[in-house]
């Protein structure tokens, strides 16, 4: 069935797949069966909705509710949410329920809802067993991490992104068992590799893109099994070595490697998608899946339409952040091992739940924020099995008429301004168009632009600890910004020099290398077979399909 847009005002399909989902996850309550509207939204317009609802990057400086005392949090200090530490809201000093309250028939219920939220408190960030990493979110099982977020199983890295089992990284993301990175993103099994991207297996490399099982290669892209080659063209090793060696002298070189890897970038071949083991799927970036449509960042799922970044998890549509197990839910971001959980924000070990949002081991839920342990709750009101039913009734009715029902929670009740999440990531705006749209634009707090006094070296072995008491100014936009300890050591290990850019600038370059989650049709720059690809037509790299790329690369 075709639509239009509510939003962009751009045709949009809603499949019969989509259609039987949702009539499949329509609930009973009371005898009757509630039917679930067809979206009026683009998918675009969807995803975008729901990740305004994640803030995975930025801490600020904000205060303890039950203590007053500082502490960092996701949450900025003038945000309507209250916050507490991670072991407090774990501990029984407090209990979600002692907020419980009615459903007004006569209000909307998003505005009863966000009456809640801001009355609950929220956990400050999202980490779980680090060991000395204050300044991180939705980090865990790891150790000596500075500003490293949506990660696990990291140590000793620093503003990275969506890395797991990483060691000894700095500015890279999306990487898999790697160690010594700088400059990374992509990348699986890779070890002392600089300025490398979707690769496998490397070591040794420096400016390479698509190349596995690669060492000491320099300025390469679509390699397979190569060492000592410098732009492509096989070397010896003591040639290899001299022609690096003046690229890697100091800053200035490398920003003119640099530029050269950029323009080899634009000239080699790509696959129409990053997919691996992959059966009936489009979109990039898929890994043992099969039945994934339009989903993007996905391993080891199954029948999913409509998702990114989700784990081992099956049976989605409209969904972000899914992890561990989690199986039948739409409209929802964040969740670990749930089940026919929908329109939900950051759920745990929870089953059968309808917009709720940080809840634990709860089953049977309705518009509840904090819970743990709980079931037949509604607005964080306990309830007998029967009355939650007539309950929610009541309040899905009461939804219809508003026209709430089946609607996401809208971006206005998000506890974060919109540049603060991953819609700024994925769906950049403006603060005039996030202001024109009547959404929340936080002001940058790091407004310090002090001119820099200090004379870095270009070569890193002219830095002295000194270093690690100036403050810096960036290149890009001014701000002021410092080099940690840890940081330094890398830098040396890695025989690399100082970055004249701040950390957030290095971020928002790295994320532009990559393809935005939307899908066009093209056609095989060599065969001319029908492709789905996250290239636009326009774009002039040469896009290729499976078996094209394969001939030409292997
Ligand atoms: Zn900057
Ligand atoms: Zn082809």
């Amino acid at each position: 069935m075709k639509k239009v847009c509510a939003i962009s005002g751009k045709k949009f399909e809603v499949s019969q797949e989509e259609q039987d989902f949702l009539k499949n996850i329509a609930p009973t309550f009371e005898g009757e069966k509630f039917d679930i509207p067809l979206p009026e939204m683009s998918p675009e317009e969807r995803a975008r909705q729901r990740v305004s609802h994640r803030n995975e990057q930025f801490l600020f400086q904000n205060k303890n509710s039950f203590s007053g005392k500082p502490l960092l949090s996701i949450y900025r200090p003038d945000s309507e949410v209250k916050v507490c530490s991670r072991e407090e809201w774990f501990s029984d000093v407090w209990d979600a329920i002692d907020f419980g309250r009615d459903f007004e028939n006569t209000k909307s219920f998003f505005n009863q809802y966000h009456e809640l939220q801001k009355e609950v408190p929220y956990a400050a960030t999202v980490t779980v067993n680090n060991e000395n990493c204050p300044y991180a979110t939705s980090l865990g099982e790891s150790k000596n991490c500075f500003l490293v977020n949506s990660s696990d199983y990291c140590e000793d890295c620093l503003y990275g992104k969506l890395l797991q089992h990483c060691t000894s990284t700095i500015d890279s993301s999306f990487g898999y068992k790697s160690e010594l990175l700088y400059e990374c993103f992509s990348v699986e099994n890779c070890y002392d590799c600089k300025w490398v991207y979707y690769s496998q297996g490397c070591h040794d490399c420096w400016f390479c893109d698509d190349c596995r099982g690669c060492h000491h290669c320099f300025l390469c892209t679509n390699l397979v099994k190569k060492e000592y080659y410098f732009m492509n063209e096989k070397v010896s090793r003591e040639e290899y070595e001299k022609r690096i060696s003046d690229f890697l002298s100091d800053h200035k070189h490398i920003l003119k490697a640099k530029e050269i890897f950029d323009a080899l970038r634009k000239k080699r071949i790509y696959k129409y998608a990053r997919a691996v083991n992959t059966e009936n799927c489009t979109g990039d970036f898929i890994i043992n899946a099969k039945n994934c449509l339009d989903c993007y960042d996905m391993m080891g799922t199954e029948d999913c339409r409509y998702v990114q970044l989700a784990v081992e998890s099956r049976d989605m549509f409209d969904c972000s952040n899914i992890y561990d197990r989690s199986e039948l839910s739409y409209n929802t971001l964040g969740t670990m091992n749930t089940f026919n959980c929908h329109f939900c924000l950051y759920i745990f070990f929870c089953s059968d739940l309808w917009y709720c949002e940080q809840c634990f081991s709860c089953k049977n839920c309705f518009g509840c924020v904090g819970l743990r342990n709980k079931q037949y709750c509604i607005f964080n009101k306990q309830y007998k099995k029967d009355s939650y039913e007539k309950e929610v009734a009541r309040i899905i009715q009461s939804m219809q008429k508003t026209g709430e029902w089946g609607q996401f929670f809208p971006i206005e009740i998000s506890p974060f301004p919109y540049n603060d999440t991953v819609a700024q990531d994925y769906f950049p705006l403006t603060q005039k168009e996030v202001l024109e749209k009547n959404w929340r634009w936080g002001e940058d707090l790091n407004k310090n632009t002090h001119p820099q006094t200090y004379d870095v070296p270009g070569k890193i072995t002219d830095v002295t600890e000194a270093i690690l008491k100036v403050i810096l100014a960036c290149h890009s936009c001014g701000k002021n910004y410092r080099i940690q300890p840890l940081e330094l050591t890398l830098y040396r290990k890695m025989k690399l020099p100082i970055p004249q850019e701040c950390p957030h600038c290095r971020y928002k370059k790295r994320m532009d290398l990559r393809n935005s989650r939307k899908l066009f049709e093209r056609k095989c720059g060599n065969c001319g077979i029908e492709i789905q690809t996250t290239f636009a037509p326009e774009r002039s790299e040469k896009v290729y399909c499976e078996k094209c790329y394969l001939d030409c690369i292997e």
